[in-house]
């Protein structure tokens, strides 16, 4: 993998400190310094560096940018004061559902396996547990027979062959109403009140603010993200992306223009959409070579550098 010869993202998601728990492939402040530095804080272009050369297609193949997904507040409180001791700006797509009184369950549900279970496998444990005493323990039973892990999400190898069943049982046998069933079981069993963990997982309309105000970009990532948005019609897309522009248009007062496919989920639809709203660059999130389109640029996930680190 190493060095990769096409300008790219690099993706971010969780970070740790004292306050957050350090779940699966969160890193604290001196891991994200230690990857800085061994990726060359000078091939990392600003924010809007980056944004101006994509748009002219003057990107160059070592240059680099950082982006944060999911408006998480550990982001905002850990890597944030990395980025400020190096003088660089990221990309920050934010998704606005929770900033408007609703939760994403996946983000408490990612909390709970961290808080609630020693290990990854043993709330995975707890998971076949709870499924194997719910109404859809056959259809699991049967669905599940025949799989491979080998062959399910090949692209991410940084996957356990448990964490490949666990995403094959939440996205492709179960889907959302059921699967929310049973991780609400879990929730409930472990005591925790998802409303109470809101302020401790996302940021707040401040934060944004404050963001916006140090040079940072904040982008489109939909208003509820939806894990299969590029499956959905064009009007349903296109509410999506029209509300989560709203949010951050009524907060730094201009119109988004970048933006990260949720999930890695878009089709041509959601790209006339980004057209329509004047949406200049747009993310994928891996390095799968793609026919080039501003509305595909690669990313890397900041787990396989993390890895390349260990490594040496
Ligand atoms: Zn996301």
């Amino acid at each position: 993998m190493s060095v990769a010869s096409v300008p790219h993202g690099v993706m971010f998601h969780h970070f740790w400190d004292q306050r957050h728990p350090a779940g699966q492939g969160a890193i604290n402040a001196d891991d994200l310094a230690r990857m800085l530095r061994h990726l060359g804080p000078d091939r990392i272009l600003s924010a809007e560096a980056w944004l101006e050369r994509a748009v002219e297609e003057r990107l160059e193949p070592h240059h680099l940018c950082l982006t944060f997904d999911d408006a998480l507040l550990c982001q905002y409180e850990v890597a944030a004061p990395v980025l400020a001791d190096f003088g660089l700006t990221a990309f920050w797509f934010i998704y606005s559902s929770v900033f408007e009184g609703h939760l994403r369950k996946m983000e408490v549900y990612r909390y709970l396996r961290t808080v609630a279970y020693p290990t990854v496998d043993d709330f995975y444990d707890n998971f076949e547990r709870a499924l194997a005493r719910s109404r859809y323990a056959d259809m699991a039973a049967k669905a599940t027979v025949d799989f491979d892990p080998g062959r399910y999400l090949a692209e991410f190898p940084f996957y356990t062959d448990a964490d490949r069943r666990f995403r094959f049982l939440r996205d492709r046998v179960l889907g959302h109403d059921p699967f929310e069933e049973i991780m609400d079981s879990l929730v409930e069993r472990a005591g925790l009140q998802a409303e109470e963990l809101r302020h401790l997982l996302w940021m707040e309309d401040s934060h944004l603010r404050a963001l916006d105000a140090h040079g940072h970009i904040l982008g489109l990532h939909s208003y509820t993200h939806f894990t299969t948005l590029g499956e959905m019609s064009y009007d349903q897309q296109k509410r999506e992306y029209l509300a989560n522009r709203r949010h951050l248009m009524a907060l730094t007062g201009h119109a988004p223009l970048a933006m990260a496919h949720p999930c890695n989920s878009y089709n041509q639809d959601t790209v006339a959409i980004l057209e329509e709203l004047g949406v200049k660059i747009g993310f994928r999130s891996n390095m799968e070579r793609r026919p080039s389109s501003r509305f595909e640029l690669p990313r890397q996930d900041h787990a396989l550098i993390m890895a390349e680190l260990e490594d040496r």
